[in-house]
This record gives structure tokens, C-alpha cells and sequence, in this order.
């Protein structure tokens, strides 16, 4: 399939399953690796990460614990800038180092706010995995610590990523297919 409709909207092929599957493993082989013995919390990022997160925290070889949180910035194909927590955090995260686990990072927003929350929550410690990062979105200063594969500026959806709702199953990755105007 080289091109999906959703909703009112066609996306275009980008990233492959093999290509996201390459990603997450070399994510996981460097959390494997930084974080022996260190018993992490992965926060996950709902509802966009979840397949990333299923991934990636499977292959996570030593003690960690998982916990999820659910936010949302995104209105159809725009951020609002404005992030709403659905639904909070609800493990005890003082003095723990806190992994948390995206699906994509965009203009910066939603991970800065977690981040202070965490800080503010006296995590000792936190780090941040994302499958994609868009640079030339990014507004914000913070390290992200793992990033799969960085991205253009483009609205993009499969792989958990949805538009209006739809494209959260596909498994590959597609990017929006800008529509022209002209007559
Ligand atoms: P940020 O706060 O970094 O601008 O945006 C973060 C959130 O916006 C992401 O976790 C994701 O849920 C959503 N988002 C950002 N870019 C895209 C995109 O291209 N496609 C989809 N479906 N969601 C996106
Ligand atoms: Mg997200």
C-alpha cells in the first residue's frame, strides 16, 4: 500500500516497517545498554506511543517498571501549543529515573512540560526516548537522549501516530500528501 485515505486526507509511504523496526532496535540496544542495573520507570506517552513503547520495553533486558500517562496537544493535523492531561500519573517517581517513552517530538512542548513535572515530582533523573524528532519544528532547548529517526516537517501518521483519530494500526509510516490549491 503506497498511499492510504483518511478521513478527507491522503498520506503518502515514508518510513517502511523494516525501517521503524531498525529504529526502535537500535533505540533498545542503547537503553540496554546505558541503563544496566538501573531499574528504570518508562513512562509512556499515551495514546501515540503505545506501539512504540510495546517495541522498544520488550526488549529492555533488566528490572524496570512501566506506567502511562495521556495527553494530548494535537487538533487534526495542527498542535494547539496547548497541552490536556487525560489521564495522570499515578506512580511514585521520587528519587526514580524516569524514562519517558514518545511517539514523536514536534514543536518541543509537550515533553518540556513533562519533563519539569517529573523534575518537580523529585524524579532523580530523566530521559527521554522518542521514535521521531522533527528538528525544524523543535522549539525548545532540552537533550532528547533517543531519537530513532528524525524527520521534515511533515504531518505523519501509522505506526500508534493517528489523524483525527484513524492510522494508529498501519504498520508502516505515512506522511501527508499536501493538496494544491490551484485549479
Ligand atoms: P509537541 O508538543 O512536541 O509539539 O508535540 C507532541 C505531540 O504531538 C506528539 O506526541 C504527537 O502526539 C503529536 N504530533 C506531533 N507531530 C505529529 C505528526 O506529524 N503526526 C501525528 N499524528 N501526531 C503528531
Ligand atoms: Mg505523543
Amino acid at each position: 500500500m503506497s498511499t492510504v485515505r483518511l478521513h478527507d486526507k491522503t498520506f503518502t509511504l515514508y518510513l517502511t516497517k523494516q525501517q521503524i523496526e531498525e529504529a526502535v532496535n537500535t533505540v533498545a540496544q542503547r537503553l540496554n545498554k546505558d541503563l544496566k542495573g538501573k531499574k528504570p520507570i518508562f513512562l509512556v506517552v499515551l495514546n501515540g506511543a503505545f506501539l512504540f513503547a510495546a517495541d522498544v520495553i520488550r526488549q529492555f533486558e533488566g528490572d524496570c517498571e512501566v506506567c502511562f500517562v495521556k495527553l494530548s496537544s494535537y487538533s487534526g493535523t495542527l498542535t494547539t501549543t496547548h497541552v490536556r492531561e487525560i489521564m495522570g500519573l499515578d506512580m511514585e517517581v521520587k528519587n526514580r529515573l524516569v524514562v519517558v517513552v514518545e511517539d514523536i517530538i514536534d514543536t518541543g512542548i509537550t515533553m518540556d512540560n513533562m519533563q519539569k513535572k517529573l523534575i518537580g515530582l523529585g524524579a532523580r533523573e530523566v530521559k527521554i526516548a522518542t521514535l521521531l524528532f522533527k528538528p525544524g519544528a523543535f522549539r525548545k532547548k532540552f537533550k532528547i537522549d533517543y531519537i530513532g529517526i528524525e524527520i521534515p516537517n511533515d504531518f505523519i501518521v501509522g505506526y500508534g501516530l493517528d489523524y483525527d483519530g484513524l492510522g494508529r494500526n498501519l504498520p508502516d509510516i505515512y506522511k501527508i500528501i499536501k493538496e494544491s490549491h490551484a485549479q
